[in-house]
């Protein structure tokens, strides 16, 4: 099983990009992300940077870059906080924060009919950081996937969650906040911030992995090895009567 993981990475903003004068783009280090169209963790490379005049006359506080993904080519956008305007450049923040964002996946084929299109609405909205329509499509998700399990759904769910909790070490707090989200009462569920969703996130996953994707895996593989089992069974008694029947067979 996946083991469970945060989103929210800081990272230092100690190296820059440099609009220089004379409009070229420099940056202190390359920059990686993953790609939302080829899925890999490739470079951002620079083609569409403002230019220097541009800058210094309009002296944005953040600026639009235009990239291309080094593994598939796609175009990705970007904005990034001004630093400095000096006299010879301007110094770029090296944190791009990228308009299009990388999809988050799941299996969703082993969700129940019901609470697949609700859990991929779900990822939709946390890719958007609409965190609180994120929230309200998991609850959906979560009665939707209880309904279908029928009386032990409920139990099965709390279990889950407590099983994720644990793996996660997630502390009180947070815990309790994705609770009266999944469990509680509709007209007081709580709001949730990014840090909030980011571990929700990562919760719905394992707790519809245990549920749904595991018990969907195992039932297919145990159904594999009782077929060839019983194909065993049925070669074994095919070939002694084969040997017998081999002068009619010839
Ligand atoms: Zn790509």
């Amino acid at each position: 099983m996946a083991p469970v993981r945060f989103r929210l990475v800081v990272e230092a903003d100690i190296v820059a990009n440099y609009v220089k004068q004379n409009n070229a783009f420099r940056q202190d280090a390359a920059i990686a992300r993953e790609c939302p169209h080829c899925g890999a963790n490739a470079q951002l490379i620079p083609v569409s940077t403002p230019s220097y005049k541009a800058l210094v006359s309009a002296r944005p506080s953040q600026v639009a870059l235009g990239f291309s993904c080094s593994a598939c080519g796609e175009p990705r956008f970007g904005k990034a906080r001004v630093r400095a305007y000096e006299p010879e450049r301007v110094v770029l923040s090296s944190k791009i924060v990228e308009v299009e964002r990388a999809r988050e996946r799941f299996q969703l084929a082993y969700l129940p009919e019901q609470a697949r299109p609700l859990f991929e609405e779900a990822l939709a909205c946390y890719t958007a950081d609409l965190h609180n329509a994120f929230a309200s499509l998991c609850r959906r998700t979560a009665d939707a996937s209880i309904r279908q399990i029928g009386h032990a759904g409920l139990t099965s769910w709390r279990n889950a969650f407590a099983s994720a909790l644990e793996l996660g070490e997630i502390d009180t707090a947070p815990a309790e906040i994705m609770r009266a989200v999944l469990f509680g009462d509709l007209e007081t569920m709580p709001t949730i911030d990014a840090e909030i969703a980011a571990v929700l996130i990562e919760v719905m996953k394992d707790v519809l992995y245990q549920i749904h994707v595991r018990r969907a895996k195992f039932k297919a593989a145990m159904q594999m090895r009782r077929y060839f089992a019983e194909e065993g069974r049925v070669n074994k008694v095919t070939s002694f009567r084969s040997k017998r029947g081999q002068a009619r067979s010839a």
